[in-house]
């Protein structure tokens, strides 16, 4: 049972491990198509060879959005880090105000 928020009362708050995990996995998706898209797109010296070999092209696409997607995952859970206070206590986001506290147990 999440405790209400303690700035607006609201009842819809979510853990922060919960959080955490939205903002990896939508810092994941991000980075992920910017990798690609960055890959795909940007003049690169890769691109006499990618004419021979179309698909070591596609293979770094991949690669890009591979490690984009890792540094997106890392900038989202920062994110979610930074948002919280530090102490001691459960971690809890409210959807209503956007409000970040803690509760002790
Ligand atoms: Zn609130």
């Amino acid at each position: 049972m999440p405790p209400p928020c303690s700035r607006c009362t609201s009842q819809r708050v979510i853990h922060l491990e919960t959080a955490r995990k939205l903002g990896t996995a939508a810092g994941a998706l991000a980075g992920s198509l910017k990798g690609a898209y960055a890959s795909l797109n940007s003049p690169s010296r890769l691109l006499a060879t990618s004419a021979l070999f179309p698909l070591s092209r596609v293979a770094t696409a991949v690669m890009a959005a591979t490690s984009g997607g890792i540094a997106g995952a890392a900038a989202g859970h920062q994110m979610v880090q930074h948002l919280f206070p530090p102490g001691e206590g459960t971690p809890w986001l409210c959807w209503g105000c956007g409000h970040a506290f803690r509760v002790l147990n």
